[in-house]
């Protein structure tokens, strides 16, 4: 059956396509909108950075003061927490939007993984420095030590890239949706994890649903970062379109190719 629609607020995600070169030299440009926000949000990521690693420096700064100020030391690594996370966030945003390449092996793990690295920066200096600090006791060094090995490991961990996008991935993921359905052209939702080829999809379609994006593989990626298309919905268009031919775009078929169709029965009087 076709889509049938659905009556949820269908939302078009505004922006160009990327550009999808023939299926053999398939490579993935992010649209020059994306490229903006992508450059966008590194910025903001680098600025959150230099804030973090300058609290850090604070901190350090802090350990040579006597006597040295234990809720002093534990709001500097608070907020150099905040602005590390923060970054971390925005950076691995801005990856969505403008990916590396997977050919480029160390710069493909540096620009996915920079958070993590970055996290080591802003925080391990400053842990190793209160674990020798003669000045520091017992207690309040196990503590603001305690505190510092903590935000390290946040901050490394929310720098993790788990499931670094690629610009091979997304060429990848759009010539499958356009191999099946002739055209670049998905749905998907705020909480889900697969993008779908109908709006009225079961799994989209439903009471709890209240929005719905529609838009191309690369903006679910952007925008949710949705790697996987629905199996139901590619089921259920191979079932629909298992004799009808994929639809080719009209301005590559030449209307003198047109298939004959039935012959058009002429009015007799
Ligand atoms: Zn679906």
């Amino acid at each position: 059956m076709p889509d049938k629609g659905t009556k949820k607020k269908l939302t078009h995600v505004e922006g160009e396509a990327a550009s999808s070169p023939a299926a053999e030299a398939r490579t993935f440009v992010p649209a020059p909108e994306s490229k903006a926000k992508a450059g966008k949000f590194r910025l903001f990521a680098v600025l959150s950075w230099i804030v973090a690693i300058g609290l850090e420096v604070a901190a350090i700064l802090q350990l040579r003061v006597q006597p040295i100020k234990t809720w002093l030391l534990i709001v500097l690594i608070a907020a150099d927490l905040v602005f590390a996370v923060i970054g971390n966030l925005l950076w691995k945003k801005a990856n969505r939007f403008d990916p590396a390449s997977e050919k480029q092996k160390v710069r493909f793990f540096v620009q996915n993984q920079l958070g993590a690295i970055i996290a080591v920066i802003a925080f391990l200096p400053l842990v190793l420095l209160i674990l020798t600090n003669k000045d520091l006791k017992g207690k309040q060094k196990g503590l603001v030590g305690a505190v510092a090995v903590v935000a390290l490991l946040i901050a490394g961990f929310t720098g993790i890239d788990f499931n670094p996008p690629s610009q091979e991935q997304y060429a990848q993921q759009t010539a499958q949706v356009e191999q099946l359905t002739g055209q670049n052209h998905v749905y998907w939702t705020k909480s889900g994890s697969k993008y779908h080829l109908y709006s009225d999809c079961q799994h989209i379609n439903t009471s709890k649903t209240d929005e719905i994006f529609e838009g191309t593989v690369a903006q679910a990626r952007e925008l949710k970062n949705i790697t996987e298309l629905c199996k139901t919905c590619e089921a259920r268009w191979t079932k629909e379109h298992a004799a009808a031919e994929v639809p080719a775009p009209a301005a590559e078929v030449p209307a003198t190719e047109l298939p004959a169709g039935e012959p058009v029965p002429v009015p007799v009087n």
